[in-house]
């Protein structure tokens, strides 16, 4: 059975003039679901009923459903079981009036980063395009109903979005279209833990999407030790490969960077970051660690982390330093649904 959400406007258009219907049935059923909030075929009272159930009979819709949302000041994590059973999270975050939805894109992570939650269950399966494109759907018109709207997409949830690759993209092009969400491509941001080859290929997309590297250490052999899994990937090809894209698309670079103390928070690394960084067009982003249950890694205090900040600042590098939202309620990207993970509703062994 098609999945609706998995379907771009021009694709949906022609499987409805395949079933022998007019295309402008195509926009109204896009209308109901990304304007006005339809959750089934059954309320579309514009299309008759026959035509309700065919639709109803052969596309799949909605495909996940809301377990939970915990809130709290500025974060909002939602909860979602697909329809294997298997459960995946996205955060709202609120700032100011901006409304950013953070998406997941598999289920666990291949990458096994030593700080996070999400790798420690390993991979489970990649999310198909209908279920990532659903995550923002269901948020937006949870939002609707107090006269908001999402904004801005990060694909930092859950999962390795260049892994996943065919469906993420597909997801930001349904995401950008002006009969679903119509999300500026500006406005989404694609996080990656490094796939070069993946980085130069996105790079010959025609996007406009912001990318980040999950950087975090400013040598390979560090990096190796906090991120398993760029043992693959030369951190030298990497970084040439987010030159390349910056070139191509014109969109500035983050490189993200957790701090974790005495790790790799030491005065040394900054300056070797710095030397890494000299020359490129890009912003650091400077995390410190959010501590997840069950690891033994410590947060750096505030004054390690600022002196790193104006180590690389004094050496040209424009630097960001954000307190992690949501840590009260495990909101945290890397910290989404271990905790449901670990009961046996799904059965991990962690
Ligand atoms: N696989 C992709 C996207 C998911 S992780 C990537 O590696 O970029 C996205 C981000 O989650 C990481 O860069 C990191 O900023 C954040 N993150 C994960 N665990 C964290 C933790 N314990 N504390 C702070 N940030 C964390």
């Amino acid at each position: 059975m098609d999945e609706l959400c998995g379907f771009t406007f021009e694709e949906f258009a022609l499987w409805m003039e395949r079933a022998g219907e007019k295309r402008f049935r195509a926009a109204q059923v896009f209308d109901w679901i990304y304007r006005k909030g339809a959750t089934s075929f059954e309320g579309m009272d514009n299309l008759g009923k026959g035509l309700r159930e065919r639709l109803q009979a052969s596309l799949r819709f909605p495909l996940i459903k809301l377990v939970s949302i915990q809130d709290s000041k500025d974060t909002s994590k939602f909860l979602w079981e697909l329809s294997d059973g298997k459960l995946v999270e996205s955060v709202l975050i609120r700032s100011f009036d901006r409304r950013t939805v953070c998406l997941s894109s598999q289920v666990g992570c291949p990458a096994r980063c030593a700080f996070c939650a999400s790798g420690r269950q390993g991979l489970m399966r990649s999310l198909s395009t209908a279920e990532i494109v659903e995550q923002a759907l269901h948020i937006d018109r949870y939002l609707k109903e107090k006269g908001e709207r999402v904004c801005h997409l990060v694909y930092m949830g859950m999962g390795e979005p260049l892994e996943n690759y065919d469906a993420v993209l597909k997801s930001i092009k349904i995401l950008n279209d002006e009969k679903t969400l119509h999300i500026s491509q500006r406005r989404m941001t694609v996080s990656t833990v490094g796939i070069s080859p993946m980085i130069r290929r996105l790079a010959g997309e025609d996007l406009s999407v912001n990318l980040v590297l999950s950087l975090h250490a400013p040598n390979q052999h560090l990096r190796k030790k906090i991120i398993p899994f760029a043992r693959k990937y030369p951190l030298d090809e990497i970084l040439t490969s987010m030159d390349e894209y910056a070139t191509e698309t014109g969109r500035d670079i983050t490189y993200e960077y957790i701090l974790i103390a005495k790790i790799n928070d030491a005065e040394e690394h900054a300056v070797e970051l710095a030397a890494l960084l000299k020359d490129r067009q890009c912003t650091v982003n400077l995390i410190p660690y959010n501590p997840v249950e069950g690891l033994r890694l410590e947060r750096p205090e505030k004054n390690a982390v600022s002196i790193f900040r104006d180590i690389l600042q004094a050496k040209g590098i424009r630097t960001t330093w954000r307190y992690t939202k949501g840590d009260d309620i495990a909101a945290a990207c890397g910290q989404l649904a271990l905790q449901t993970a670990e009961t046996p509703l799904i059965g991990v062994g962690t």
